[in-house]
Order: C-alpha cells, then structure tokens, then sequence
C-alpha cells in the first residue's frame, strides 16, 4: 500500500507521475488536457466515471449526547495559523484552463491523516519546495492532543489531492497537469498516531480530543459554505490514482455523534 500521504502529487506532469494508473478510457482526456483546447476538444474534459460516494455519515441518525453536546457547543474553535511556503498553496481560480468559468467556492471537504507527527507535516508545508511534484498543503491539521493548526486559509487553494474527482466533479487548472478536486475542496488531515507510521493498513486510530476539534473544524466550514455532510469524503475516494488510502482507521461513529450532537447530520 502506498501512504506517502505528505506528497499528493498535486499538478505532476502526467507523464512523469509515478504509480498512476491510466486507464485506457482516460486517456482521451489526459491528452487533451496536456495538448490545451484545439477545435475538436475544446471542452474541459469530463472526469473519468466513478463510483458514487456512500456516506457513512448518513446511513444512521444516532442518538443525541447532551453531555457531549454541551461540551461541544461550548467549545471555541481555537486555532493556530501557521503560513504554509507560498510555494505550497495557490489562489482558487475563477477560470478553468480552457477559459471557461468555473465555481472555487468550497464544496467538498477531503479528510486526510499526516502519517507522520504534526510536527512534521507542518515542516513539509512551511518548506519551500521549486518543484511542482514536491508541493503539497492541507488548509488545517488536527494534532493528537486536539491542536488546531491552520496552514492555509480556506480561501486559497490546497495542494491536497493530485489526480482526482468528487461526485464526477473536477477541475482543470493548467494544461499542463490532470484534474484536480483542489479548486472547490477543503482539506484538513489527522495526525497519525506513533504506530501509524508505517505502510500498514491500519493503526491504534485517533483520539476523543482529535475528533472533538475535526467536528468543530468541520462545524465551521459546513456553515460557513454551506456544505452538507454528503460532500465530507476521504483521500481514499477522490483519488483517482488508486494510490490514496488515508486517513485509515477512521471510526466515522465517532464523528457522527459529534456532528449530529451539533446539529449538522440528521
Ligand atoms: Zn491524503
């Protein structure tokens, strides 16, 4: 399994990209998004067919906890802003790499876990980095303790997800790179515990805390765009390189009760 989950391959060149797996019927596409618009394509390429995303978040209505609705309803959101490299993020754009005007407002939240420390996720997005594949960013980090670090505003674009697409959805930013989900996503990712570094499929999970402060991180973004809880989704499903499988071991319950408890879910 690959979990180089810190380099999201954000705008590789298509042929250079390691690991992706093109298939046969992508490949109209990818070339047209590297050959830019000629007479015959010079419509934004469609994003391959996926499978629909089934929310876990939907599928129960659990019951409220008022002892942990009070505490989550009190609780502030608390961040810490840390200025990722300039290198490392981009401005959302109104235009896509044919010209036509696309919608950046945020519609998608991608979830994402850091595989190393916090610590270390913060070093890779504050160092500068020239080269187009080493870029990468999440707007916000979750830290075991329930530390909320946000690296870039919501209002610019995260390199968070390279090759990908959410509910046949996507955006072509350059004609240079394949489509991305980054131009309408948010993305925030869990700090692994000690045990996940590794290529494992799973690990000891997360904290209580890191739940609590992503279900308040998630609070603000959903009523501040008005993103419903459908369009909260994984690294693994967006990714259309069959290379994401973060964040692994995620208990949705656990985010459900909270969501629900905050009213945002059922
Ligand atoms: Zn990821």
């Amino acid at each position: 399994m690959a979990i180089a989950v810190l380099q999201p391959l954000k705008r590789q060149p298509i042929t250079e990209r390691p690991g992706l797996l093109i298939k046969p019927e992508m490949l109209d596409w990818l070339q047209q998004a590297v050959d830019g618009p000629t007479e015959e394509n010079a419509k934004t390429p469609a994003p391959p067919v996926d499978k629909p995303w089934d929310s876990p978040l939907l599928k129960s209505c659990p019951v409220v906890d008022r002892g942990l609705q009070q505490r989550l309803v009190a609780m502030p959101l608390q961040l810490s802003r840390i200025n990722a490299a300039p290198t490392n993020y981009g401005e959302r754009v109104h235009l896509d790499a044919q010209g036509q005007r696309i919608d950046p407002t945020p519609a998608v939240i991608v979830l994402h876990e850091t595989v190393y420390s916090l610590g270390s996720a913060i070093n890779t997005f504050t160092t500068p980095h020239p080269n187009d594949a080493d870029q990468a960013s999440y707007h916000t980090l979750v830290g075991q303790k329930g530390e909320i670090v946000q690296v870039v505003d919501p209002s610019k674009r995260a390199y968070g997800a390279g090759h990908s697409a959410f509910d046949g959805r996507w955006v072509f930013t350059s004609k240079h790179f394949s489509g991305s989900l980054n131009n309408f996503a948010l993305h925030v990712s869990l700090e692994t515990p000690p045990d996940g570094a590794t290529s494992g499929q799973q690990h000891s999970g997360y904290t209580p805390a890191q739940y609590d402060a992503l279900s308040r991180v998630l609070a603000d973004w959903m009523v501040r765009y008005k993103i419903e809880p459908h369009a909260i989704t994984t690294h693994r499903h967006v990714d259309l390189g069959n290379a994401r499988s973060d964040p692994r071991s995620f208990d949705w319950s656990a985010l459900q009760t909270r969501l629900t408890a905050l009213g945002l879910v059922c």
